[in-house]
């Protein structure tokens, strides 16, 4: 049987793209009596004809019910207070076969022993975790920060009834095979729109990460925002500033993720919550630049976030590398109009770390978006030697320079002046690889020998200063890599501490 959908409503699912392990969760919890529907982001992707990120169960089932259905080897009590069970199950790549969760002994083993992150050969992960909560609804909302309570409900619809978006308010039970849409969220499919569930302004007042999550959401799927849960999000901007920063960074490096993301930035903008999230982005709007630029600082940047490559991490250096340009504005002197922005980088580096600081990136994260922005104005001239080179390298550090040059080719495409990257970047990047490929020291862990060696040979022990002159023996490495044997080392050593 076909799940009955209103005609003219392209949407429908195509139950061969329910993954067979996905659909086994649901078949155990039906076959104990219970309900199982899919629901949430997976099936609208599954609507949508795209691949889900997730699958999500929805049961009236309770959370101690679905523990034990599965057993604890397979059953997580990943959010027990929020009715949350995770439920792991094993993806085989074989067409259709899938683990029975809990069915044999070697898959038990694969089924919890494995690493959920690991990969197969073919790309796919081992292991899927399906989330299975218990139909609920909410209590209420304590500042628009989280629910204070969880309540069970008894139906799906009211389930659904709590949700944020029609679009993501749509139940399907793979086993009977019918589909609960309660909101017309396919009909909001179909239209490419996202549309609060009931009042958007009281929705939003509810919890207010939703707003950004209907701007993340749209720039994802490349949907508009329907009126009315457009115009809530300027509305309820004073709940949204409750929301902790945890919770905005991982959306904003979701909306980085999109294709377009310059799409949500300027929704954020006409909203005003960019105002909230990033106001030092603002202060870029109209700042004309100069005749190498078709764009003011703000819409640059738009563009070359558009054109960044790389993860989430990387397009947020893209968003900030000139996020310093309007604070270290110059007018040029001797040319009426034009400007300089000397050491922008320097400036934005350091209203990077704050920002990054304000969202709680992690350090590591931090750390490469700091150094993409610090780093992003080399400039390369046909003179640097060879050793020029290895201490660029070096100071970018080679784990950045790709992100970097990614930044720095869409730094060029954002120009607007369709000026082809590989002529700025090509040279550099070829010698780069040639140092790479001569495989020089590039940090003292490369030097052939290590400090203890240094206090052996100098017959001293720790102390900073060993470090010290591992350093120095690095400078000389880098201008000249045959001296890293050790015997040059040891020379060039004990010269380094010679009395003069
Ligand atoms: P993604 O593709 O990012 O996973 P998603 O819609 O699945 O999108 P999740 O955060 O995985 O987003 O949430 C799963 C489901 O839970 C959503 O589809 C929605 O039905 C519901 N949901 C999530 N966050 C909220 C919220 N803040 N308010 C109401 N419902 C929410
Ligand atoms: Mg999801």
């Amino acid at each position: 049987m076909r799940p009955r959908s209103p005609r003219g409503w392209p949407v429908n699912i195509d139950a061969r793209r329910i993954p067979a392990d996905v659909e086994a969760v649901c078949a155990r919890l039906r076959a104990a009596g219970h309900q199982a529907h899919l629901v949430g982001g997976g099936i609208r992707d599954l609507l949508l004809g795209r691949p889900p990120a997730d699958f999500d169960v929805a049961t009236d089932a309770h959370p101690q019910q679905v523990m034990a259905l599965f057993g604890s080897r397979y059953a997580i009590p990943t959010g027990l207070q929020h009715g949350t069970v995770t439920v792991v199950t094993n993806v085989d790549d074989g067409a259709g076969a899938s683990l029975e969760p809990g069915v044999s002994s070697t898959h038990r083993e694969s089924a919890l022993g494995d690493d959920p992150g690991e990969m197969k050969p073919g790309g796919k992960p081992r292991n899927r975790h399906v989330e299975v909560t218990t139909f609920r609804g909410e209590g209420a909302y304590v500042d628009g920060r989280r629910p204070s309570s969880v309540t069970y409900v008894g139906s799906l619809d009211e389930d659904l009834s709590r949700r944020d978006f029609t679009m993501n308010a749509i139940g399907y039970d793979p086993i009977s095979k019918v589909l609960t849409d309660p909101f017309e969220g396919r009909r909001d499919l179909a239209a490419r729109r996202v549309r609060a569930v009931g009042d958007a302004e009281a929705r939003f007042r509810e919890d207010g990460l939703r707003p950004m999550r209907a701007i993340r959401q749209a720039t994802q799927l490349e949907f508009d925002i329907d009126p009315p849960t457009l115009t809530a999000i300027g509305l309820t901007l004073d709940v949204f500033r409750k929301v902790s920063a945890e919770r905005i960074r991982d959306e904003i490096l979701k909306l980085l993720s999109a294709r377009q993301p310059s799409m949500g930035i300027q929704l954020m903008r006409k909203t005003g919550m960019l105002a909230v999230v990033l106001p030092e982005l603002l202060e870029g709007v109209g700042v004309a630049q100069n005749r190498f630029h078709k764009h003011d600082v703000y819409q640059h940047t738009l563009a070359v976030v558009d054109a960044s490559t790389g993860d989430a991490v990387a397009r947020l250096g893209a968003l900030l590398h000139d996020i310093g340009k309007p604070r270290a504005r110059q007018p040029r002197e001797g040319a009426p109009g034009e400007f300089t922005f000397f050491k922008h980088e320097v400036v934005g580096a350091e209203m990077t770390d704050g920002i990054c600081r304000r969202w709680k990136l992690s350090n590591a994260d931090r750390d490469r978006v700091v150094a993409l922005v610090q780093h992003h104005m080399f400039f390369y001239t046909p003179d640097w030697t060879d050793g020029t080179v290895r201490r660029f390298v070096r100071r970018i550090g080679p784990e950045v320079l790709p992100a970097l040059f990614a930044l720095r080719e869409a730094d060029i495409v954002g120009r607007g002046r369709n000026e082809d990257p590989e002529g700025e970047l090509g040279e550099l990047r070829r010698r780069i690889a040639a140092v790479h490929a001569e495989d020089a020291a590039l940090r003292v862990g490369d030097l052939a020998i290590d400090g203890r060696e240094v206090m052996r040979i100098l017959e001293r022990g720790p102390g900073r200063e060993v470090g010290v002159l591992l350093e120095r023996l690095l400078e000389r490495v880098l201008d000249d890599p045959t001296l890293n044997t050790p015997a040059h080392l040891e020379r060039l050593l004990k010269e380094l501490v010679a009395p003069v």
